[in-house]
């Protein structure tokens, strides 16, 4: 069986699916590698590399054309979806609850979508395979780098023969994966760091990483489940809202990462907490993206400078900007994925799986995976879960 790793094509987007690094792992396995020339080149993985340890390094349509296996990072693009053939299979950041027109299209060619975002996240044996940790964490790392230099003050206290420059006192909204290594990473540059959550046993992760707990006295929790947040009821958003106004004024940067499955990232920082705020604040919103973001007025992949002074970044897809971390780390994750779903050389496709059932959402013709199913019978055909 050939396993295929495509040259990614979004724009902006450095990563690639697999380092030459796993190529043993697969090959060990019995599945031949091939890889698509210079699909390695913006994370520093160069064809040599690839060569080296025994992939095949081969054009774009002779990969589609070869390939039963496509790893990608992102969703494949029209090109390749007009080009897939039935009985491939794609593996890679499909987010079908998002894009169910997507998945709707690759069962109608007869192709079977893996998304490694449909990990179930609480076994303990599927965290080798979870990507979205591995890309939120890099992610959440970077935010804190990216807010740091923005900043035009330091964030530890220095006291230097020029003088006492006090912390900068750092807020993070949003304390999964991407928010608490946010909050580790300022901490260890030396910000005065506070970390909010709905869900209350966040508060524990939060405060051992050296940071204050912000408890509001207007929502209550909304743990949902599986570990996520429930979306907020109309009148709860509105009452946090307008309780973080106070606390977003007092603190010199805000990163947000606040998402719910499925839905849109919740606002949480309106146009009035960005006038609350001083000259010279930073905001990164890491919520960013086409359905929206965390922050009034922020945008994909653009910083904008408000105007009271506050510089507010949309930060879309940070994992990126650190191409060979995000790549080796999203390489041992569908590599250690894909192993589990292969016997004797092929894919093993089996829904009864408890990994697979999570992430196998289109095979033989039809969209299998459940929720992706419900949300497609509740929409117009080619239309989107917002
Ligand atoms: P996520 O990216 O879905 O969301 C980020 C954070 O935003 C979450 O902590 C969420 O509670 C928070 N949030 C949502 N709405 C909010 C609002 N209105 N205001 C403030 N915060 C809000 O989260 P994630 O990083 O993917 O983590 C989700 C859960 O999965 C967490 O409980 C995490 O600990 C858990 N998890 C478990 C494992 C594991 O057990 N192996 C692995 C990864 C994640």
């Amino acid at each position: 069986m050939k396993v295929a790793v495509l040259k990614e094509t979004a724009p902006g987007e450095r990563r690639v699916a697999l380092v030459p690094e796993m190529v043993g792992r697969l090959k060990g396995a019995g599945l031949d590698v091939l890889v698509e020339s210079g699909a390695g080149d913006a994370a520093w993985f160069d064809d040599a590399a690839y060569a080296e340890a025994d992939a095949t390094i081969v054009s774009r349509p002779e990969l589609v054309s070869a390939a039963d296996i496509i790893l990608t990072v992102s969703k494949p693009d029209e090109a390749l979806l007009g080009a897939l053939r039935s009985g491939q299979a794609v593996i890679g950041m499909l987010n079908p609850l998002a894009d169910p027109a997507l998945a709707a299209a690759l069962a109608a060619k007869g192709v079977t979508a893996i998304s490694l975002d449909g990990i179930p996240r609480t076994l303990s044996k599927t965290q080798p395979m979870d990507a979205l940790s591995s890309q939120a964490n890099i992610a959440g790392y970077k935010a804190a780098l990216v807010a740091a230099s923005t900043f035009g003050r330091f964030f530890p206290m220095l006291i230097t023969a020029a003088g006492t420059a006090r912390p900068a006192k750092v807020l993070i909204l949003g304390a999964g994966v991407a928010g608490l290594q946010a909050i580790g990473t300022a901490h260890r540059l030396g910000a005065v760091v506070s970390g909010y959550d709905v869900r209350p046993s966040s508060k524990t992760e939060v405060e051992s990483l050296g940071a204050t707990f912000i408890e509001l006295t207007s929502v209550g929790s909304a743990a949902g489940e599986g570990g996520y947040a429930r979306a907020l009821t109309d009148d709860e958003r509105q009452a946090q809202q307008a309780e973080l106004i106070g606390h977003i004024a007092r603190h010199d940067v805000v990163i947000t990462t606040a998402q719910v499955p499925g839905r849109r990232p919740p606002l949480l920082l309106t146009e009035d907490a960005i006038k609350a705020m001083s000259a010279g604040s930073v905001v990164v919103d890491m919520g960013s993206g086409p359905l929206g973001g965390n922050v009034a007025g922020s945008v994909p992949g653009e910083t904008v400078v408000t105007g009271n002074g506050v510089t507010v970044i949309g930060a879309a897809n940070l994992a990126t900007s650190m191409p060979t971390a995000a790549s080796t780390a999203n390489a041992r994750n569908v590599s250690t994925l894909l192993l589990h779903m292969v016997a004797d050389g092929a894919l093993a496709i089996d829904p009864g799986d408890d990994i697979q059932a999570g992430v196998v959402i289109t095979h033989g013709g039809s969209v299998i995976h459940p929720a992706t199913a419900a949300l497609l019978a509740d929409q117009p055909a080619g239309g989107t879960s917002q």
